[in-house]
């Protein structure tokens, strides 16, 4: 199993800026935010990446997305709209191998991303 960064947010190894926890699930701030609201919500469960979830995930990624709905709601942006991003993999952009789900919101949001 690799370890990363948010594996020992994870473990609340290292500190971070935390808006949600539970025994499955933990969000917090991204420390380089693209947007005036940028929460990143990460399995507690090392997964490296979307590609590597099994059918025992299922569950798990479900649960991801219903936190992102809700600290987004938390946040204040649910009714202005956000976004929820996840890269698969370095052409897409992933630099930290441990599932994480962004959620930007705050401005106006333009698509297609980059
Ligand atoms: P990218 O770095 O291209 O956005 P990812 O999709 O892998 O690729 O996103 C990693 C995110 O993690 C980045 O937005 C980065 O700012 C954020 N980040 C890295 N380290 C930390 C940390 N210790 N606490 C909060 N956010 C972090």
């Amino acid at each position: 199993m690799t370890d990363t960064i948010f594996g020992k947010i994870a473990r609340g190894e290292i500190e971070a800026d935390l808006v949600y926890e539970d025994e499955d699930v933990v969000a917090f701030r991204d420390l380089n935010p693209q947007a005036p609201t940028h929460l990143l919500v990460i399995p507690r469960k090392s997964i490296r990446t979307l590609s590597e979830a099994g059918p025992e995930d299922a569950e798990l990624l479900g649960k991801l997305l219903l936190v992102a709905a809700k600290v987004a709601e938390q946040a204040g942006i649910a009714k202005g709209g956000y976004r929820t991003v996840i890269n698969c993999n370095a052409g897409a952009g992933q630099t930290v191998f441990h599932l994480h789900l962004h959620v930007l919101g705050g401005r106006a949001l333009q698509w297609p991303p980059g």
